[in-house]
């Protein structure tokens, strides 16, 4: 699996403007067992880089999107970040593998307990989720120093950029449910200026919630 990213990374160069991602993701994709994170039904294709159905009308993200995602937020030990779909709790978990602090929140209840208690059973004790619109954040954390959303949006939602720090880093998938959305990197400078930069055309499930 993580030569085939690899290989996926070479292939759009010219989107993400490197030919590798950091050897410290990279690591970390190699580490996370994917297969803990599907149901039986496709646990024979945990290791193929495609994103597979959780139940719920939910997805587990492709394994390329999953690492391209974590190499733009820069992701460092002392970090806090929030990450705003839990799904099957496997982003998360790479996260937990670079990350000291990891804060997640899913929408669907089931969904949501499900990842709990995988993380207890695998031993992420440093990730803390809960069940919620991730579209408010989780103002009691805040800020973040960078925060990842794993559903599309139709816009960048305004109390995350409230939630993350000057310096900081949020990337969100922005587009209509049948659109082409794009991968958005937002950078809030230490002046609290906000810089949006489109990375490559993405598909992922919609953001939902009454926001
Ligand atoms: N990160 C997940 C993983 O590693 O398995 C994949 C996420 S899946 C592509 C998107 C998830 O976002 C779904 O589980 C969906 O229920 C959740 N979601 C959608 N809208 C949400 C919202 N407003 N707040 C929190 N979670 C939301």
């Amino acid at each position: 699996m993580v030569e085939v990213i690899e290989a996926s990374v070479l292939r759009t160069a010219d989107y993400i403007d490197k030919e590798a991602l950091d050897p410290r993701v990279m690591e970390a994709m190699g580490t996370v067992p994917r297969h803990e994170f599907v149901p039986e039904a496709v646990k024979s294709s945990a290791y193929e880089d495609r994103p597979l159905p959780i139940g719920q009308g939910q997805t587990i993200s492709q394994p390329y999107i999953v690492a391209l995602m974590t190499d733009l937020m820069h992701p460092g030990p002392e970090q806090k970040v929030l990450e705003i779909g839990t799904g099957s709790g496997y982003q998360a978990a790479v996260l937990a593998e670079l990350i000291d602090k990891v804060y997640t929140i899913e929408i669907i209840e089931e969904l949501g307990e499900q990842a709990a208690d995988r993380f207890r059973r695998l031993g992420y004790d440093n990730i803390t989720s809960r069940v919620g619109d991730g579209y408010y954040g989780w103002e009691e954390h805040a800020p973040f120093d960078a925060i990842l959303v794993t559903a599309a949006s139709s816009h960048i939602p305004p109390p995350l950029i409230k939630q993350l720090k000057p310096g900081g880093r949020m990337v969100i998938p922005v587009g209509g449910h049948f659109m082409v959305q794009q991968l958005v990197l937002i950078e809030k400078t230490e002046q609290g200026k906000i810089i949006t930069h489109q990375i490559l055309p993405v598909r992922f499930v919609p953001l939902t919630g009454d926001h």
